[in-house]
């Protein structure tokens, strides 16, 4: 019977072909390959390093990866060498900033397998291999400050809101220090789209958004000012006490109050906000859960904003619980 021509020749005495030449292999390469040494130093690097570090094969051999790797970043590289250490496996995949011969910074992706132990039965030499990801790492980003972003007004959106209230809780309670947030509603919103319409309305939305962004910002630093939900704002204060945020929030109040865009049925007939404000100390013997007790507690000094007549602000005080 004929051979089937898909099936392989195992038969063949032919001697196997020539080794490739790896010298030229590790040249033609867009990676870069390096063998790193037990001590952390370059024992070998491929000539794309020329590309890659802007540094010659010759300015690499026998320098510590430290003198590459953006300081920021040298955590991460321990942290992936303890791992290997403590032998949760014994390759790594970790992207990091790298400085170039020339000052500039990139983005490389390394990833790193070990080639066997030192005499000591330490980690010994590794095999890397180092790819530029500096456009994909510049999309991600850009994705995801789109993804953290409210679509009509620019700000923040509950995502990112979300996200930074937990983070700076974290930070409060390890500070023992401090925060406030700010929830600011518009006052009879709903009739200010019925006279005007919605299209409207958005225009309004977004220069308050304007507004508070410009109103909120030199007392503290990292102030977070994000879209919470339909018509309500809210604004983080890292490290602000009540007297603070109580300061910013007639700030906030005051700058809407000046946009002086016209609304009949509204307090004084333009658009006013109504704000709650609420201040969390991180102290032994608190007790409130956050950081929703926090948000628990702005909304409920919004609401006697709003029955105190609109166009001002309340404030409350939390003892919270650190844990
Ligand atoms: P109050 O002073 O008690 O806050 O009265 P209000 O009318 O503002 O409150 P209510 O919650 O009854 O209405 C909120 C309105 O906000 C209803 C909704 O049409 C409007 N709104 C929410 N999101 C948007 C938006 O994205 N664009 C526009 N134009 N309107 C919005
Ligand atoms: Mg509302
Ligand atoms: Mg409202």
């Amino acid at each position: 019977m004929a051979k089937d021509s898909a099936t392989l020749d195992t038969s063949s005495s032919q001697e196997p072909s020539a080794l490739p030449n790896l010298e030229l292999l590790a040249a033609q390469c867009m990676d870069a390959i390096a063998w790193v040494g037990a001590d952390m130093r370059f024992i070998y690097i491929s000539p794309s390093c020329k590309k890659l570090f802007l540094r010659s094969v010759e300015d690499t051999i026998g320098h510590h990866i430290a003198e590459f790797v953006f300081p920021d970043d040298l955590p991460i590289i321990a942290a992936a060498t303890r791992s290997v250490i403590n032998g949760e496996g014994n390759a790594i995949t970790a992207t990091i900033r790298v400085i170039r011969g020339d000052g500039s910074l990139i983005w490389i992706e390394l990833n790193s397998r070990l080639m066997g132990d030192a005499a000591n039965g330490a980690p010994g030499d590794r095999a890397v291999t180092m790819r530029d990801v500096s456009d994909r790492k510049a999309l991600e980003d850009e994705l995801r400050a789109m993804a953290m972003k409210d679509g009509l007004t620019g700000l923040a959106n509950r995502r990112a809101f979300d996200e930074a209230l937990v983070a700076e809780w974290h930070r409060t309670v390890q500070e023992k220090s401090q925060m406030s947030l700010l929830l600011i509603d518009i006052d009879f919103f709903k009739k200010f789209n019925d006279a005007y319409g919605h299209q409207t309305g958005d225009d309004c939305l977004r220069s308050i958004g304007a507004a508070l962004c410009s109103g909120s910002d030199s007392d503290c630093v990292d102030v977070l000012v994000a879209r919470y939900g339909g018509e309500e704002l809210a604004i983080i204060l890292p490290r602000s006490d009540s007297f603070v945020a109580a300061t910013i929030a007639e700030r906030v109040r005051a700058v809407v109050e000046r946009l002086a865009i016209p609304h009949g049925p509204s307090v004084g007939g333009i658009v006013t906000v109504s704000v709650g404000v609420a201040t969390a100390l991180a102290c032994d013997g608190g007790s409130a859960e956050m950081p929703s007790a926090l948000l628990a507690s702005a909304d409920k000094a919004l609401y006697m904003a709003k029955t105190a007549g609109r166009n001002c602000w309340r404030s409350s005080l939390l003892l919270a619980a650190v844990r």
